[in-house]
């Protein structure tokens, strides 16, 4: 049987801890180096082998541009890339790469086989993220029990002490890419995080930064040497300015060795300047702490102490900051760079604990008394919520149902208003992860569709959607209508790519109900393959629509020498589609010398629907139909009818074009794309019929 480790993936550092059978304690995996902590960084070389810690820090610090670090940053973002020898890694890439080598060399520092993992993340990472993070842990071939935020691993590290039991802790994290702050209650079997905040783009890296600016600035001013467009003097400083960082956390001054554009000098560099230029960066560290203590009603007389957690709050300021506005010293017992690895570890082995503890003694292993806390309480680090129609009507916004910071596993309700309109409806949730008020600002991580919702007499109805947050970050939606029994039906839609529709008036997107009129040429030509491709398009259209805008009713008209409703607007689909099956040529004449377009006019004209006429025709449309069309289509247009001209054979794509008002969805296409074709025009036009909510409170 293999072991349970802790692994703290960080951005510049990582650790592997377990627990240790006879101890019951948590301790650290040394690497081959004999160190507790590997850096984080990857070095590719050309003949394909991957370096990884810190032979791969080396190799980075001599200059070889093949390498990653810092990839933490970029979980979960789609844009982010980096092209080694010629082979693109996003941040799951690396993560999984280097989380595969910090497995294998636990195994062998061990002996012993890892059989699963809890690994942590940053208090503030998004869904995305947290995704990301599961998924190169998977592809390193770990079995990750869970996902843990790295300030209550650090916790649950702290729990540890007995003096802890009954104190309410600030765990501030400073690492090298992210900052979180956390306020929690250690009892003695549980940890219950009361609340967390954070800013997942603040870290020691941009303290690094600061300090090779002002050393960019000095260079320029006093020696004249320029290498703000030096790539490689710019990375090479970016490593010293660290070393001076940490260097200034043992000293108050300075005398930083420098040997850049043919200069060699020695530039004095002071606790106060380094201070001063990071001024602003302490500000943020502070605001975050702010914002938390006010959103959970904690003041610094509430905290019995602050452990700080993550590298970078070995820095002088860092800890001045903490002592002046705790009035205490930072609680000692914990390593900054230890505690999360070793409370994930404690974390990995808790179930194993209680699991063992249900089962008779006699045919288990001896139960692993583990120090510690036994459970632990979290918070969601975000707010859930979904896009609504904001009261006043006017714009979309992100509705919250369950607030930030509620213990999980979570779970809220909110009851929103909804146009029914005359047929049965559906209505999207769209899972919003965040809390700003504009939806695009927050992560939009799943799309529910709740169907089935009845029409009513007065034409709204009112919809009480409820979420259940689990500890593992599942979110289960659920739905009833008003004055209905039981839970409407609800399933799981892609979120589409483009969701830009969110800052548009709502105003626009109001639609009540959709009428569609099919007209399809039934000429000679039409005869054989194209009639049976265009009945079987037809029908996906049909199916199509009936799934993303049920609320739809659609006629068809056949046209040739003369224009015919063949089947007046309806939405019993069924129907219908039987009605396209038994479309035959030569019932209305073998040419094409009329238009179909005033025929669909006159259907549509007295319905208040958001109106659509498809037109699907082979060949010229001759005697004057072409110009006839032309004055029928205006006549649509001037009546708020949009028209989508598809043609194929010998049709002219400059009079489809002239004729139709979505041009985009109008073309000249051929037999084998006439499907797809018929399927994009049903997506868009359902995707245009608003099922989103509108909020009341
Ligand atoms: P972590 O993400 O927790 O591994 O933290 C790494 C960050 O801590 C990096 O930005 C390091 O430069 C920083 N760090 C490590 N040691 C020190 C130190 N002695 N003084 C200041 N910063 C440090």
């Amino acid at each position: 049987m293999g072991i349970r480790v802790g692994i703290d993936l960080g951005t510049t550092y990582s650790a592997v801890a377990y627990v240790n059978e006879q101890s019951g304690k948590s301790c650290l995996i040394p690497n081959s180096y004999g160190e507790v902590l590997t850096p984080s960084v990857l070095c590719f070389k050309p003949d394909g082998q991957i370096l990884f810690g810190q032979d791969a820090k080396n190799e980075q610090e001599a200059g070889d541009e093949n390498t990653a670090s810092f990839f933490k940053r970029s979980m979960g973002v789609e844009l982010f890339g980096l092209n080694m020898h010629g082979k693109r890694y996003n941040a799951t890439d690396l993560s999984a790469i280097l989380l595969s080598k910090l497995k294998a060399e636990a195994e062998s520092g061990l002996g012993e086989r890892i059989e699963e993992a809890v690994i942590t993340v940053p208090a503030y990472f998004g869904h995305r993220e947290r995704e990301a993070t599961l998924e190169a842990g998977k592809r390193a071939g770990l079995h990750v029990q869970t996902i843990i935020n790295e300030p209550t691993a650090a916790a649950l590290a702290y729990g540890l002490n007995d003096t802890a039991v009954g104190n309410t802790i600030m765990i501030y994290d400073l690492g090298g890419g992210t900052f979180d702050v956390t306020i929690a209650r250690i009892e003695q079997d549980c940890v219950t995080v009361l609340g967390t905040n954070g800013n997942h783009a603040l870290g020691g890296k941009d303290w690094d930064d600061r300090i090779a600016e002002y050393l960019m600035d000095e260079l320029l001013e006093r020696y004249d040497v320029d290498i703000y467009d030096d790539w490689e003097a710019r990375s090479t400083l970016r490593v010293l300015a660290e070393k001076v960082k940490k260097q200034l956390s043992q000293r108050q001054k300075i005398n930083v060795p420098m040997n850049f554009g043919g200069v060699r000098c020695s530039l004095e560099f002071s606790q106060e300047i380094f201070k001063e230029i990071s001024a602003s960066l302490m500000l943020i560290t502070k605001d975050v702490i702010d914002d938390l203590m006010s959103s959970i009603g904690i003041t610094w007389h509430q905290i019995d102490g602050v452990i700080l957690v993550g590298g970078s709050t070995r820095m002088t300021m860092v800890r001045d900051y903490v002592r002046e506005m705790s009035g205490k010293e930072p609680l000692a017992g914990v390593h900054p760079d230890e505690a999360v690895a070793l409370g994930a570890a404690i974390r990995a082995n808790m179930e194993q604990t209680a699991v063992r503890h249900s089962l008779p003694a006699a045919k288990t292993k001896p139960v692993l008394s583990l120090k510690g806390a036994k459970s632990i309480r979290d918070v969601t680090a975000h707010a859930l919520g979904t896009i609504a129609v904001s009261l006043e009507g006017t714009s979309y916004i992100n509705s919250t149902i369950v607030s930030k910071n509620t213990l999980v596993p979570a779970s809220g309700t909110k009851t929103y208003e909804l146009v029914t309109g005359k047929r049965p409806r559906e209505m999207d949730v769209y899972v919003l992860i965040g809390e700003y008020l504009r939806p695009l600002d927050n992560d939009i991580v799943h799309r529910y569709v709740i169907s089935g919702i009845t029409p009513t007499k007065s034409n709204t109805t009112r919809i009480a959607v409820n979420y259940q947050y689990d500890a593992n970050g599942v979110v289960k939606v659920s739905a009833s209508q008003d004055g209905r029994r039981g839970d409407l039906p609800v399933r799981i839609e892609k979120v589409p790519e483009d969701m830009n529709w969110t800052d548009e008036n709502p105003a626009d997107h109001f639609v009540k109900d959709i009428s569609i009129m099919l007209a399809i040429d039934v000429s000679g030509s039409m005869a054989g393959a194209p009639l049976d491709m265009a009945k079987k398009a037809v029908n996906d259209f049909i199916r199509n629509i009936s799934v993303t805008a049920p609320q739809t009713r659609i006629g068809l008209i056949g046209f040739a020498e003369r224009a015919k409703l063949i089947a007046p607007l309806s939405d019993d689909y069924d129907a219908l589609m039987y009605i396209v099956n038994h479309i035959r040529i030569g019932d209305y004449g073998a040419l094409t010398n009329e238009q179909p377009l005033t025929s669909a006019y006159n259907a549509l004209a007295d319905c208040d629907d958001a109106k659509y006429i498809v037109v699907l025709t082979d060949g010229y449309w001759f005697d004057g139909a072409d110009d006839r069309g032309l004055s029928a289509a205006e006549r649509c247009k001037i009546g708020g009818i949009e028209i989508i001209a598809l043609g194929f054979g010998a049709a002219d794509e400059n009079y489809l074009q002239q004729i139709s008002s979505m041009k985009d969805l109008s073309s000249l296409t051929d037999l084998d794309n006439l499907r797809s074709e018929f399927s994009r025009i049903a997506q868009v036009i359902g995707s245009t019929s608003s099922k989103i909510n509108k909020i009341i409170t």
